[in-house]
């Protein structure tokens, strides 16, 4: 379905409106090749809260950014490839409702849609443009996948010691390996995950037990206990430039379907002047 957009012109049109909709701060989004399947805002569940992003599905990549005025400009321009993507659906949960998590090897996050239809459709479209991508590469789908954060609300005592309170000072920290937050000196060890990064990252000591049984077992030692990354632990993408609105008021478009309904239509006006 995607294929036939490939060379159309209204295709190219679109993204470059979003190549420049991000403005300097995006990376050029154009390659040959490269549709645009759909685009819409999702609610992110980010280190602190939940955000609204604008989303973009593209064939091969999903590209979310902060928005910024009326909605038309956006910044903070993420990348994510899509062979390396893999979704797995939420229960609704309270109010987080019509979720799913986007999981891939370097970072894994949560999102939810306005309405359940549109869950669907987002997944649908994502989960073809990822098997049509597999099958045209022969590659197998990535099985390693980062663990999702637990929300820094969600913790106000380390998940490991279960003593340490959050304060200014005592700042909380995220394992790389399972996402729990947890205190410094509950991880004070570094890891070598090489999914997710070339350096070693901050594990939990739970996870840094488990990983080094486990490679044991396997071979040789491969772990590092002492800080030798330097990661910066906070990966929040904050935006003190504007108050976000929470609301969901663009839904998702699907430029396949539209196009779809524009050539009917033309095809149907031929079919008249014929007839
Ligand atoms: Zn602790
Ligand atoms: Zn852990």
């Amino acid at each position: 379905m995607v294929d036939r957009l490939v060379n159309s012109e209204a295709n190219a049109r679109r993204i470059q409106l979003v190549e420049s909709c991000f403005g300097s701060s995006g990376q050029p989004l154009a390659v040959p090749g490269r549709v645009l399947v759909g685009e819409g805002v999702l609610t992110k569940m980010c280190r602190k809260r939940a955000k609204a992003r604008q989303f973009f599905l593209f064939n091969d990549i999903l590209v979310y950014g902060n928005i910024l005025m009326n909605r038309k400009k956006y910044n903070k321009q993420h990348i994510i490839p899509l062979e390396a993507v893999k979704l797995e659906s939420l229960e609704d949960d309270g109010h987080f409702r019509n979720g799913w998590v986007i999981r891939t090897a370097t970072k894994s996050f949560a999102v939810y849609a306005a309405t359940s239809t549109e869950k669907q459709e987002w997944m649908a479209h994502i989960n073809k443009c990822i098997e049509d991508l597999l099958r045209k590469s022969g590659k197998k789908a990535v099985e390693e996948h980062a663990a999702v954060w637990v929300p820094d609300s969600e913790a106000s005592i380390c998940m490991h010691c279960k003593k340490s309170n959050f304060t200014v000072l005592n700042r909380r920290h995220h394992c790389r390996k399972c996402g729990a937050v947890v205190c410094n000196p509950c991880s004070n060890k570094r890891y070598l995950l090489p999914h997710q990064s070339s350096k070693p990252l901050r594990v939990c000591l739970t996870c840094y037990d488990s990983l080094t049984r486990a490679k044991v077992l396997t071979s040789g030692e491969n772990s590092f206990s002492k800080d030798s990354s330097g990661e910066d632990d906070s990966d929040d993408e904050d935006d003190t430039n504007r108050s976000q609105q929470e609301t969901h008021d663009e839904h998702f478009v699907s430029w396949d379907s539209e196009e779809e309904e524009r050539v009917a239509a033309q095809s149907r006006e031929q079919q008249a002047t014929v007839a």
